[in-house]
């Protein structure tokens, strides 16, 4: 009957759960954890920055990156970061992962300079448990000496549920570390418990449109009124905005016209190893969107 097959799901759900956290476990024995940190990849997201050229056409202008952790599971295969990472929360397993994150998406960004790449930033998401518990300061400055990065082009990525847990020392952790060069960014903005009037007193250098909004924007007016005064109010901020989740030709068109022009989704590119992260900037830089005439 249906309902036996419900339970059955569930049930393996469970099981998978189960499966995943004893694995994550597993990584805390220290032999381990090489072995677990050969198994996890970054992906890296094409956000692309457009601009009109003197004949009025939109050409690709910059292009940046948003790490996106996943995971090549010995028996499980290619797993998303919402099948692991809300587990390796519970289990406080995040800050190792959290530190193995930053320090790839280090040796990529040096990796790219090296390669000549025209000065690519990478966003890195930030757990909560990363951000509120572990000294996330010191590691960042671990990574920016020993690795010598360019902090400019490190953007942490935070939604504002993590920063409106306890505002004020929020405010002076991110301060300390915008200090040393790196940016913050707003991410998922929108769907969680706060006004942009009150996060403007935080150090935030962009703001990401939430894909909520963008996904049912064609059929729905109020998403429309919310990107528009999302857009405005963040301009009037000098907060750059990206849009996330942008699919298709007639959202693009509503970004650029209320005056988004950045753009991160599947309409440009699904996250990319960064080999063909490469190829796609080598491939698209300085190219025109002829499809938007
Ligand atoms: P996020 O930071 O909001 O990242 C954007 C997510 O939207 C990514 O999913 C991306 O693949 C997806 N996306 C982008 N454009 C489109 C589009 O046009 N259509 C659709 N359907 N999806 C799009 P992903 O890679 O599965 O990551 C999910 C979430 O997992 C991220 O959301 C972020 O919160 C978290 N995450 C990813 N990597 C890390 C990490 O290294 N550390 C931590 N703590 N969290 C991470
Ligand atoms: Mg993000
Ligand atoms: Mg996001
Ligand atoms: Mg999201």
């Amino acid at each position: 009957s249906q309902f036996s097959i419900y339970t059955e799901e569930m049930r393996k759900k469970v099981v998978e759960r189960m499966d995943i956290h004893q694995f994550l476990l597993k990584s805390l024995e220290s032999q381990a954890i090489l072995e677990i940190k050969k198994q996890f990849e970054l992906f890296f997201q094409p956000i692309i920055e457009l601009r009109k050229n003197h004949r009025g056409k939109w050409i690709i202008n910059h292009i940046d990156a948003e790490a996106l952790i996943r995971w090549h599971h010995p028996e499980k295969g290619l797993l998303l970061p919402g099948q692991f990472i809300p587990i390796a929360e519970e289990t406080g397993i995040i800050s190792l992962l959290g530190t193995w994150v930053l320090y790839a998406a280090a040796d990529t960004l040096n990796e790219w300079k090296k390669l000549g790449l025209a000065k690519p930033s990478i966003s890195i998401n930030l757990s909560p448990v990363q951000f509120n518990n572990t000294d996330i300061k010191q590691t960042i400055e671990k990574i920016a000496e020993s690795r010598n990065i360019d902090t400019e082009h490190i953007t942490l990525e935070i939604t504002e549920n993590v920063v409106m847990a306890d505002p004020i020392s929020s405010i002076k952790k991110m301060k300390e570390i915008r200090q040393m060069g790196i940016h913050f960014s707003l991410d998922d903005f929108g769907t969680g418990y706060s006004s942009l009037n009150y996060i403007k007193t935080f150090p935030f250098s962009v703001l990401k449109i939430d894909r909520s909004f963008i996904k049912d924007m064609e059929n729905n007016q109020y998403d429309r009124a919310i990107i528009k005064s999302i857009i405005s109010l963040a301009n009037e901020l000098s907060l750059k905005t990206i849009a996330e989740g942008v699919e298709t030709p007639r959202q693009l068109n509503f970004l650029l016209e209320e005056g988004c022009n950045n753009i991160q989704g599947y309409i440009f590119s699904k996250p990319r190893d960064s080999h063909s992260f490469l190829h796609f900037v080598q491939n698209f830089l300085g190219k025109e969107i002829s499809e938007l005439d």
